[in-house]
């Protein structure tokens, strides 16, 4: 930066002309430099006490009936699946209160199928929150934008990986990903990933049917299966049924 400024001045007494120029300019540097030198440093301790201490005099402290019930237990209606994306917390998006929701983020939003080996961790938490906290309706919610949906839609199909984890992660999607090549090769990739959003959930809710005890839920009526899609972009909500259409049954 000094020495910009100096370049600045040499050019400045070298061209008379061009004095009200270097001049602004040096003004616009030093400007640049004091606002970079003021500004202050994040600092994410500070955030997350800040953070905690203001959900707490506003939330905590504000409803205590809610937290005494939830030191008891919990009851949450919902199991959510949502993407890790930081856009797209389920809990802000949808409004959730502490107790409403038990929920699962992952790169995409993907439900893998039954399988103890490879994905202990997605079905523990099926595992628990429909045997154990009898949860009514299971929703997994893709959004637009989402990286996990752009990189399945882009990796190569075959081939070496070139990522330790994501590309064996979001492959979980290629039965979305083929539908979507084959009912729309013409339109671009950026076109493709927003069927392919839709069509991911669709392929999750077509997994969670392998999970034993959710087949059992459904057939006793006692748990219902819904996929989502919130557009961050146009901030708008799509819900719809188990039926794989579509077809939004509300829409705002
Ligand atoms: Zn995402």
């Amino acid at each position: 930066m000094d020495q910009a400024i100096a370049a600045l001045k040499k050019l400045l007494s070298e061209k008379e002309e061009l004095a009200p120029v270097a001049a602004a300019k040096i003004d616009q540097i030093t400007a640049q430099l004091k606002t970079s030198n003021t500004k202050p440093a994040f600092d994410p301790v500070e955030r997350i006490k800040t953070g905690f201490a203001k959900f707490k005099t506003e939330k905590y402290a504000t409803n205590p009936a809610l937290y005494e019930e939830l030191s008891k237990g919990q009851s949450p209606k919902f199991m959510v699946f949502a993407c890790s994306d930081s856009r797209v917390c389920p809990s802000h998006v949808l409004d959730f209160q502490p107790g409403e929701a038990f929920v699962v983020r992952n790169v995409a939003n993907m439900v893998p199928p039954f399988d103890k080996v490879k994905y202990a961790g997605v079905g523990a938490a099926v595992e628990y929150a429909v045997l154990h906290l009898k949860v009514e309706q299971i929703v997994v919610i893709g959004h637009s934008r989402c990286g996990g949906i752009k990189g399945l839609m882009t990796f190569p199909d075959e081939g070496p990986h070139t990522t330790d984890f994501i590309e064996d992660w979001v492959k979980l999607g290629l039965p979305a990903k083929s539908k979507v090549k084959a009912e729309s090769s013409s339109s671009s990739v950026d076109d493709q990933c927003v069927t392919c959003e839709r069509e991911a959930v669709n392929v999750s809710l077509a997994n969670l049917l392998t999970y034993p005890f959710v087949r059992d839920g459904l057939v006793k009526k006692t748990l219902a299966l819904k996929g989502g899609h919130y557009d961050f972009v146009n901030g708008s909500f799509e819900l719809w049924g188990l039926d794989f259409g579509l077809s939004p049954t509300t829409s705002a």
